[in-house]
């Protein structure tokens, strides 16, 4: 009874909707076991994974009513077409959503109560709620945001710092795509509890949404580099950036959207064929199988040749310059000798390459190299002809590597 209070029906225990209950609650089950394999095709991650449908773990409480955030205009459009609504009602309905950033359908005052009343009954609005927002001295914001399941995920907004970029007026913001990470990269925090569930569509467009909202900024570039594998939760992924994208909806660039992988080899490839031009970042850490299959498990299943392939299938397929991240770890990939080899690497394949001091994680033994040290490997990778940066780390005092502000909520909530 409990599952289907947000439906608004707890009269409903006939025997044929307890079937389609216990159904739908197999095919959830189904989809959360299906993230730990990797690249997941199978017919039950495309059922979870579809718009509206919320993928939670079976304690928790489900909603039957559509994501808005989800919706494309056209499925939107198609939904009000149903009910014999004209075809601007639609617009009207994604400018109050997307431009006026309403939080109720109550606001949306050039409706009639019947159609927001309907709305309401209907419609998810909201698909996130911000939990906390930390501020860092260099002033990017952490936000921590709940969902429906009370799971927490994080976004950062990162701010240009004038003088050392062209536009200070610029506003990234850093996405998460899963609850946790399936992938257990050993230096990483957002990978110490396993995974828990892809986000849905809604609710990788709604951390964009909320961001703005709550910052006040208007947002010019989006980093998909939160928390989760976005490969991993590819058609959502898809979906909320053709949402992102769209001018009906946040109306930002692709070419303003980088996509970060851990290294899934089939995802981009297919990501190259996409018809959005959007950016790829590859999380590369190493530069021989060696040093990689110590920090990345994912190395085994994709070794170092073929994550290269699949890179050089993405350049080719869209005559665009990718990039590399690079962690430099206290003696573990910081020698002079892993930045020649990621220098003839990068070169051949025409990559920047984003060099980031390692952000310490409590309770990992990971440390960052001292600066001259990181001076030392940037400048070899420029001596092999490669644009290299050497990231001034922002938003440090607030935990801004990826999955530490959830790390710490969730053993303050416990302690
Ligand atoms: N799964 C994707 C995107 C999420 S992580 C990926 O692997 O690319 C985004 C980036 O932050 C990755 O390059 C990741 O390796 C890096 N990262 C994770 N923990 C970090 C830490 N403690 N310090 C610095 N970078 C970290």
């Amino acid at each position: 009874m409990q599952l289907d209070r947000r439906a608004g029906n707890p009269s409903s225990t006939s025997p044929a909707h307890n079937a389609v209950r216990r159904r739908r609650l197999q095919v959830r089950f189904q989809t959360q076991k299906t993230l730990d394999c990797g690249e997941p095709t199978g017919r039950a991650m495309d059922i979870g994974a579809r718009a509206g449908a919320h993928c939670v773990n079976l304690s928790s409480v489900v909603t039957t009513k559509t994501d808005l955030k989800s919706l494309l205009r056209e499925d939107l459009s198609a939904r009000l077409a149903k009910w014999g609504e004209p075809v601007y009602r639609a617009d009207q309905i994604l400018r109050w959503v997307y431009q006026q950033q309403a939080e109720s359908f109550d606001q949306m005052t050039n409706l009639s109560a019947e159609l927001r009343q309907r709305l309401s009954e209907q419609f998810e609005l909201n698909s996130v709620r911000a939990l906390k927002t930390r501020n860092a001295t260099d002033t990017t914001e952490k936000f921590l945001f709940q969902l429906h399941d009370h799971a927490l995920i994080e976004t950062v907004l990162i701010p240009a710092t004038p003088g050392l970029t062209t536009s200070s007026d610029r506003h990234t913001v850093c996405v998460s795509t899963q609850v946790g990470c399936a992938y257990g990269c050993k230096f990483c925090a957002s990978g110490l509890e396993g995974v828990k569930r892809n986000l849905t569509a809604a609710e990788i467009v709604d951390q964009v949404v909320h961001t703005q909202k709550l910052s006040g900024e208007r947002v010019s570039n989006i980093v998909i580099m939160g928390m989760g594998e976005p490969l991993a939760n590819y058609d959502n992924l898809i979906r909320a950036l053709r949402i992102i994208n769209a001018p009906w909806a946040l109306g930002i660039g692709a070419r303003k959207i980088t996509v970060s992988t851990v290294g899934l080899v089939l995802r981009i490839k297919q990501l190259a064929d996409e018809p959005m031009q959007i950016r790829l970042a590859v999380s590369l850490h190493g530069a021989t199988d060696e040093v990689r299959d110590r920090i990345m498990p994912v190395n085994k299943k994709y070794p170092l040749k073929e994550l290269l392939a699949a890179c050089d299938y993405y350049v080719n397929t869209r005559k665009r310059m990718m990039t590399f991240e690079y962690i430099l770890i206290d003696g573990v990939n910081d020698s002079l000798e892993q930045a020649h080899k990621l220098g003839a690497i990068a070169n051949r394949l025409h990559a920047k390459v984003n060099l980031i001091p390692y952000n310490p994680v409590e309770g990992l033994p990971w440390k960052r190299p001292e600066r001259s040290r990181c001076k030392m490997f940037q400048h070899t990778l420029k001596s092999h002809g490669i644009t290299a940066t050497l990231r001034i780390e922002k938003g440090t005092d607030i935990n801004a590597a990826c999955g530490q502000l959830r790390l710490r909520h969730e053993a303050e909530a416990r302690a």
